[in-house]
């Protein structure tokens, strides 16, 4: 199960517009305790692919930019986000077999897909070598980065 903030949906989904026709892409941090992660912070990363506008690459360096950035704040990463543009937010063919590649089949990463055509972002875990849909919690309240972790 995913938990985002609505200022961060709302985030995801101004960059998508922004972006396109590029893909946008990033990662998520924030907190997760077994199959609960609660997004704290959306990480923008500037998309390197030679055809951005029908994939995604996430720059290397900022990746590891990024990875600093989020141990300084104290989170993890909980997953990642790119958009389709044109399409619906479903995992593509490339997007499934990019997923094998970066995720473990545990399911305990989430990859999210915005579809700003739909104004909606969906979210997905890697089990059995296939992206399979996860509960996503749109919260109205943000998480406050220094107090307890919420996941229950
Ligand atoms: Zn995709």
């Amino acid at each position: 199960m995913l938990v985002i903030p609505l200022a961060l949906v709302d985030e995801l989904l101004r960059q998508a517009v922004r972006e396109g026709p590029r893909e946008a892409c990033g990662l998520l941090f924030g907190r997760s305790s077994g199959d609960h992660r609660n997004v704290a912070w959306i990480a923008e990363l500037t998309n390197v692919a030679t055809a951005p506008d029908a994939a995604f690459e996430m720059d290397p360096a900022g990746v590891l930019r990024r990875e600093r950035e989020g141990a300084r704040r104290g989170l993890r990463q909980v997953g990642c986000y790119h958009s389709h543009p044109a399409t619906s937010p479903r995992p593509s063919r490339r997007d499934t077999e990019g997923a094998r590649q970066v995720l473990d089949d545990r399911g305990n990463r989430s990859y999210v897909i915005v579809g700003p055509q739909e104004h909606g972002v969906r979210t997905y875990v890697l089990r059995g070598g296939a992206l399979v849909p996860e509960l996503l919690v749109i919260s109205r309240a943000s998480l406050t980065l220094d107090s307890e972790a919420t996941c229950r």
